[in-house]
């Protein structure tokens, strides 16, 4: 039986070109769309914990999954294509306006379902449209299993175990886990892009589409219904800024005049 390793991709609008739904959330549809960059990332240690199994007689396999709509199948052609061996897309429009509540549900309800023998599961550490960095952690609780955050490197795995650099900007250690385990990469990007022979791979992989039946989907927990969070509004803030140029002052004017300009925005909100 080989080593499951498992990475969850999302695939989100080209950040520069956000439209909406009349249910405030993202408009997929026809957008220009890109794997998350973090997931790009959760793929390169995923191809690194591989080629580190194999040094030791361990056969893995990687199995790339995405919930989201149709057009999701090209963001894990992609994930093929770098070397992931086989594909899964949660795609039902159950599964639609999800929240990270009710995505993480969806996708640990898919890894329950069908591969439950997977020792690790690799995801970015959050996603550049939503940005929560909620679901892994919350795919984590809802699996039962260890997790490590902010990983930035794979330093060792075994079948036993494996130790991860975690780099949360305020500290640097290292991490050591047994199996099954969960973790997040703030990692970023690829280093190695596809080759003729991933994508001619990729075009012969057949990619499994799942309901929300076929994963025994709990229907009071996937998409709108099972998203306590209703995102109210949004919209791509307008930057206003007036800006004063203080140029050619003495520093302690300048303190003086954003002291002023501090004292006088404190007084006209309060
Ligand atoms: P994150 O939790 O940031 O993603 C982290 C990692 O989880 C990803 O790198 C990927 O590895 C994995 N992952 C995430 N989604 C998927 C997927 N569909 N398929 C496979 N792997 C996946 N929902 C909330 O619950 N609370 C909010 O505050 C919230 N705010 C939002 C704000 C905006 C502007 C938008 C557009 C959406 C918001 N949502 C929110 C909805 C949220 O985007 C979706 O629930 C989304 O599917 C998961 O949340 P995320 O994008 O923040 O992912």
């Amino acid at each position: 039986m080989s080593f499951k390793i498992l990475v969850c991709i999302k695939q989100v609008p080209d950040t520069d070109d956000i439209k909406w739904t009349e249910h405030n959330t993202i408009q997929r549809e026809g957008l220009e769309s890109i794997i998350n960059p973090f997931d790009l990332g959760a793929i390169e240690l995923a191809l690194k914990a591989k080629d580190m199994l194999s040094k030791s007689n361990v056969q893995a396999e990687i199995d790339v999954i995405s919930m989201g709509p149709p057009q999701a199948k090209q963001a894990l052609m992609t994930a093929l294509a770098l070397g992931c061996q086989n594909a899964f897309l949660l795609s039902d429009k159950k599964f639609s306006a999800a929240d990270t509540l009710a995505t993480a549900y969806t996708l640990s309800q898919f890894i329950t379902t069908k591969i439950p023998d997977y020792k690790l599961i690799i995801c970015g550490q959050q996603a550049i449209d939503g940005d929560t960095a909620q679901t892994p952690s919350s795919m984590a609780q809802k699996l039962n299993t260890a997790q490590i955050t902010n990983a930035v490197a794979l330093q060792e795995i075994n079948e036993a175990y494996s130790i991860w650099v975690q780099d949360t900007k305020s500290q640097k250690r290292t991490v050591k886990s047994g199996f099954p385990l969960l973790v997040a990469t703030t990692l970023k990007n690829i280093e190695k892009l596809p080759d003729i022979n991933g994508y001619i791979r990729a075009q012969k992989t057949e990619i499994k589409v799942c309901n929300a039946e076929e994963i025994n989907a709990d229907k009071a927990k996937i998409g709108l219904l099972g998203s306590p969070t209703q995102v109210k509004k949004a919209f791509v803030p307008e930057i206003q800024r007036n800006t004063t140029l203080i140029e050619n002052e003495p520093t302690n004017h300048c303190a003086n005049y954003i002291l002023n300009e501090i004292k006088s925005c404190k007084a006209n909100n309060e």
